[in-house]
């Protein structure tokens, strides 16, 4: 899972939320930050190509950082959400 944050707003956008557009433009923007800092734009490739296009991250202030959480870190923060709410559970019943 890959994490683009704005430094400017604070927006965290998750990449992997962001797919191939519909219609035929050949640049459309498909997702941004909440101060317009950070821009996702889906370039079109020319066919016949192997790939339909690309994603690509475009900044006006200050550079997106981006942060790649494993698969482990996502099971890791999963468990522990599962545990507080465990906890919660316990906190009512006594
Ligand atoms: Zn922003």
């Amino acid at each position: 899972m890959t994490i683009i944050e704005c430094e400017e707003c604070g927006s965290k956008l998750v990449a992997s939320n962001y797919g191939i557009p519909d219609g035929d433009a050949y640049r459309s923007v498909i997702g941004n930050c909440a101060c317009g800092n950070i821009k996702i734009r889906w370039i079109k490739a020319t066919q016949p190509a192997k790939n339909k296009g690309i994603l690509t991250i475009k900044y006006k202030k200050s550079y997106p950082v981006i942060t790649e959480i494993s698969e482990y870190e996502k099971y890791k923060q999963r468990k522990e959400e599962e545990n507080s709410k465990k906890n919660k559970k316990l906190g009512f019943q006594s």
